[in-house]
């Protein structure tokens, strides 16, 4: 290292345009805290079907639950590709579970917080959220409206100084555990159908008519997916997230951060499908040779490690624009697009590669592609992705 920075020493990683050194030093980091304290701990999470909260007191002590929040409500306000580098280290686990939770808590639920929070809804809910006191939940899918948003029917009815909200919720991430639930809901006096009618409520999951069901699913089990019923539960007017009836237009920005974070977190999954099938293709011997000196394994492997490589670097495109402050929908539905796509097939191209042994439940491949599965589906289907792009770009 040069005693003082040359011309050359801008403080940009020299392995990328994009991460800064403090950002791949904050990587590095991330990535020894993480082997450290969660690694030895996933598979029991995952038997357990829980994360226990003192692991989230623990993120929050490391600064991740709130790297992109305010320094005022305890956050990092670190720039965004340490947001990147933190949501790949996290796909690279290879655990959908812990990194949906995680995800869904710190770029999801609490991002409306932060968008349409007012102060007081920071300090009494965001802030706890960063330093590991409260788990956030988002509820926006329903039952009968998941990709259409604009077809929820949980209605909230004016009552008093708030609201008394009534309807159900699916699949609701940290939905058992979480202490609030950022919930769309229609508000009584607006339009009863359409996007026009829908408000935010931060709802306290412990009040009374909150009903919570656990759902048993095909990965991400220590994800803590839940079905919440809401009975006629109060609802405090401090509670509703910016201005009544502009729901809508909340999620509709904070889907681009979504949708960011579903592509890095794609990335790092198949980054780490394709370590492990690397490592068991350099160890395994079949017909007296190992298999990764099958010309077509390394072929395979080298086509998949293009594909990544191409995926990854229109992801950090995306993340460029959405740094910038620039609406780039088009691109972050790309990302999520390629990304997500890509890692369910990059998983199962992998699982091949294991034979047999692949197919073991415990089998950390097939761990993967139970839970990569999921990707093209939530936080917008593919389907919605390319009606996106099609309008956009056609
Ligand atoms: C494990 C898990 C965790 C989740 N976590 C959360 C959460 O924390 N909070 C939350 O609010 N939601 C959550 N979801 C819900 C998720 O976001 C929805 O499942 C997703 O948006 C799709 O909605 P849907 O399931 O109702 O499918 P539908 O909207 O019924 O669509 C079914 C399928 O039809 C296709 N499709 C949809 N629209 C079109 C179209 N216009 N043209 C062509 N094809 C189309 C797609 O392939 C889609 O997958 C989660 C889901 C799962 C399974």
């Amino acid at each position: 290292m040069p005693d003082h920075p040359g011309p050359e020493d801008d403080g940009v990683s020299v392995d990328s345009i994009y991460f800064s050194r403090e950002a791949t030093a904050f990587r590095k980091r991330t990535r020894q805290f993480l082997h450290r304290h969660v690694v030895p701990r996933l598979d029991e999470w995952e038997r357990d079907r829980r994360i226990p909260r003192e692991t989230w007191k623990l993120l929050a002590g490391e600064g991740l639950l709130g790297l992109h929040h305010p320094s005022a409500y305890g956050g990092g306000e670190r720039p965004f590709f340490h947001s990147v580098a933190y949501l790949e280290e996290l796909g690279r686990l290879g655990h959908g579970g812990f990194r949906g939770a995680m995800s869904v808590h710190s770029y999801m639920a609490t991002a409306y917080l932060q968008l349409a929070g007012d102060h007081g809804q920071k300090l009494r809910y965001l802030k706890p959220a960063v330093e590991g006191d409260m788990i956030a939940a988002l509820a926006i899918t329903e039952p009968q409206a998941g990709s259409d948003v604009s077809g929820i029917g949980c209605q909230a009815r004016a009552t008093g100084d708030g609201y008394t909200v009534r309807g159900t919720k699916a699949f609701v991430t940290n939905g058992m555990n979480a202490d609030f639930l950022v919930t769309a809901v229609r508000t009584a006096g607006g339009p009863a159908t359409g996007s026009a009618g829908i408000s935010l409520l931060v709802v306290d999951a412990r009040a009374p008519g909150v009903t919570r069901t656990p759902v048993d699913t095909l990965g991400w089990h220590c994800s803590d997916i839940a079905t919440v019923r809401f009975d006629d539960v109060l609802v405090p007017g401090r509670n509703r997230l910016g201005r009544e009836n502009t729901g809508f237009v909340w999620i509709m920005k904070a889907f681009q951060l979504e949708r960011l974070a579903a592509a890095v977190l794609a990335i790092g999954e198949a980054d780490c499908a394709l370590e492990l099938a690397r490592r068991y293709t350099g160890e395994r011997r079949v017909f007296g040779q190992v298999l990764a000196s099958h010309q077509v394994v390394r072929h395979r492997l080298a086509e998949l490690v293009s594909h990544v490589e191409a995926a990854r670097q229109l992801t950090y495109h995306a993340a460029w624009l959405h740094d910038r402050g620039k609406l780039a929908m088009s691109e972050c539905a790309m990302a999520k697009l390629r990304a997500t796509e890509l890692a369910v097939d990059v998983t199962s191209q992998c699982l091949q590669l294991f034979g047999g042994r692949g197919y073991l439940a415990e089998a950390p491949i097939a761990r993967l592609f139970r839970d990569t599965r999921l990707d093209t589906i939530a936080g917008g289907a593919s389907e919605i992705m390319r009606e996106i792009i099609a309008d956009t770009d056609l």
